[in-house]
């Protein structure tokens, strides 16, 4: 395992801290949270664990670019263009949408960051464009190296596979880790780390934007392809991975009731900030379990915080959370 390319940039481990107004506020379980919104790399976030080993895959490819894509307030390219400045590399990012005359959040952060941003309309022209750059810098001598989206290869899986082990290290067993999940890299890495490292408890991805049937066939040949960089390849089958994808309904990043109640109730009770697109929507979806009484009374929840607060300060959200 440690001949895997990995470099160390991001503050680890991080912290894992209680939240007893919470609990109460909500009358139990135990409410734990991970920190991972604050790992070190211009204002944190999960990419930042996967990006340890992408781009030291990059860099053992001898990559002076790094090109990937997202949506406009992506927290993944925010986070890749801000490690790309930090190792000397190129970055251009392919965002759906279009030109923003006055950036907001994370896009005004990528471009602080200096990223080549390269605007497609819709998001299906995405992937087209992304081959298009790639061939184009190939031929140019420079050489690409494309971060899947979300960073959510077997490679940037591993960072969530080491972050089990990081985990169990500090003492930590919940009964329950429950955090967002889209691109399937994150969840993925935590079953594959479950099993590695001999966690017992259940892990269960709040689907953002994608139906469960499909979560569950990516995440597990995700986590079956990761699972071959550490040793013998393990198979994961879809019926083994939790997902719920009852708070996703609205649709990406559309702002509701839920998350303006989370991102509430975390501020008020914690003094703890969620983002409104990924960590406000995941904690709505563990609050509404924890009335429904899914969980446990005397279990404990651990809440992993992935990050994404610049999209606080996106104009399409500042004047919508309060
Ligand atoms: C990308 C992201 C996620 C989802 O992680 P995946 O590995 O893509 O499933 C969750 N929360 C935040 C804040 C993110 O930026």
């Amino acid at each position: 395992m440690n001949s895997i390319p990995r470099i160390r940039f991001a503050h680890l481990p991080t912290a894992v801290e209680d939240m007893p107004r919470l609990t109460a506020a909500l009358g139990g379980p135990k409410l734990l949270i991970k920190r991972d919104d604050q790992t070190g790399l211009a204002f944190g976030g999960n990419k930042t664990r996967k990006l340890e080993f992408l781009v030291a895959e990059a860099k053992e490819q001898d990559a002076c670019l790094l090109i990937t894509g997202g949506a406009m307030q992506s927290n993944h390219c925010r986070q890749t263009a801000a490690a790309a400045a930090k190792f000397g590399l190129d970055c251009i990012l392919v965002l759906a949408g279009e030109h923003q005359e006055e950036p907001t959040g994370n896009l005004l952060l990528d471009f602080l960051f200096d990223a080549d941003v390269v605007w497609v309309e819709k998001r299906e022209a995405r992937d087209a464009k992304l081959q298009e750059i790639y061939q184009t810098a190939q031929e140019s001598g420079c050489k690409p190296y494309l971060v899947p989206y979300g960073g959510s290869s077997p490679t940037g899986a591993l960072g969530y596979a080491f972050a089990v082990e990081e985990m169990l290290g500090q003492g930590i067993r919940p009964d329950w880790i429950v955090f967002g999940t889209s691109s399937g890299g994150t969840h993925a890495g935590l079953v594959l780390g479950q099993r590695v490292f001999g966690y017992g408890g259940k892990i269960l991805g709040i689907s953002i934007d994608e139906p469960e049937e499909k979560l569950k066939a990516h995440v597990a040949a995700l986590a079956s392809e990761a699972s071959e960089k550490l040793g013998p390849r393990i198979q994961f089958s879809p019926d083994e991975i939790l997902a719920n994808d009852r708070y996703c309904q609205a649709g990406y990043g559309v702002f509701g009731e839920g998350e303006r109640e989370a991102i509430t109730l975390f501020a008020q009770n914690e003094g703890i900030l969620l983002d409104p697109v990924y960590t406000g929507r995941a904690a709505a979806g563990m609050i509404d379990l924890i009335r429904q009484g899914f969980f446990k009374k005397d279990e404990t929840v651990l809440f992993w915080h992935t990050g994404g607060q610049p999209a606080l300060f996106a104009g399409k959200y500042q004047n919508e959370i309060l």
